[in-house]
């Protein structure tokens, strides 16, 4: 009976040394900071349909669970995303998308641009969208040509490379005029006293450019929800601000 006692306590020892190995193992493993490091969705193991694809965007932008239900995994700063941090799809000059990457216009977002669009006209404002939607394809032909007119370093400054344009997102919208003629108009001042009322920002800050990576664009608007777009507009902060992310290209 003792010995039957003693096997009992030995088995269980054994067990529970068992047990802890892995969590003692497992403790080893790098802690991925949720804020700092960018966050790849699976979109390579199965590709996403743009409509599932808008649910997840704007369940991201209500829950902020995106982030922790995607895998975690370091960028290599190139074109692995989407990435997604604190459940915001970031692309700008440091985080882009695979060519294959083509939801089409979000729903949400297109939703919520035509209140806005009504909201101006109530206001004696017409607004339009002057450009939605790219497909890599044709980012790759409008920032080749911008090359070819103004050389590399001056395209750089307000077209994206392939890849790295917000409006291959279908969240950005060029709303009317997208060039400097627009800045100071009544649909500008219009646009940034109420975009985040909609749920848009103005992506390209004025005085912001080392930051955003790009020139001041005030006709570019990029959805990022009514509750995280009433916060930029409060703090003044800009995207990668907000997020704490750089937007530089690798080289
Ligand atoms: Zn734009």
């Amino acid at each position: 009976m003792k010995r039957f006692t003693a096997i009992i306590i030995g088995a269980a020892l054994i067990l529970m040394l068992a047990g802890c190995a892995p969590a003692g193992e497992s403790g080893g493993t790098v802690e991925v900071d949720s804020i700092a490091a960018p966050i790849v969705s699976g979109y390579y193991s199965s590709q996403i349909p743009s409509t599932q694809n808008s649910s997840v965007i704007s369940s991201a932008e209500q829950s902020g669970q995106a982030a922790s239900a995607a895998s975690s995994k370091k960028s290599d700063n190139t074109v692995n995303g989407p990435t997604y941090i604190k459940g915001i799809l970031i692309v700008n000059k440091t985080y882009g998308l695979p060519a294959s990457y083509a939801p089409g216009v979000d729903d949400t977002a297109r939703a919520w641009l035509k209140k806005m669009f009504a909201a101006a006209e109530n206001d004696g404002l017409d607004l339009y969208i002057a450009s939605g939607y790219r497909s890599y394809q044709r980012q790759s032909e409008l920032y080749n040509k911008y090359v070819s007119i103004d050389g590399k370093a001056a395209a750089d400054r307000y077209s994206a490379r392939p890849g790295h344009s917000e409006h291959q997102t279908g969240l950005a919208f060029d709303i009317n005029d997208p060039s400097d003629s627009f800045i100071g108009t009544p649909e500008s001042k219009w646009l940034a006293a109420h975009c985040y009322e909609y749920g848009f920002i103005i992506r390209y800050q004025q005085n912001k450019e080392s930051i955003t990576g790009f020139k001041y664009e005030p006709w570019h608007v990029r959805y990022v929800g009514v509750e995280l777009a009433k916060t930029l507009q409060e703090s003044g902060q800009c995207l990668e601000e907000y997020l704490g992310v750089t937007s530089k290209y690798a080289e």
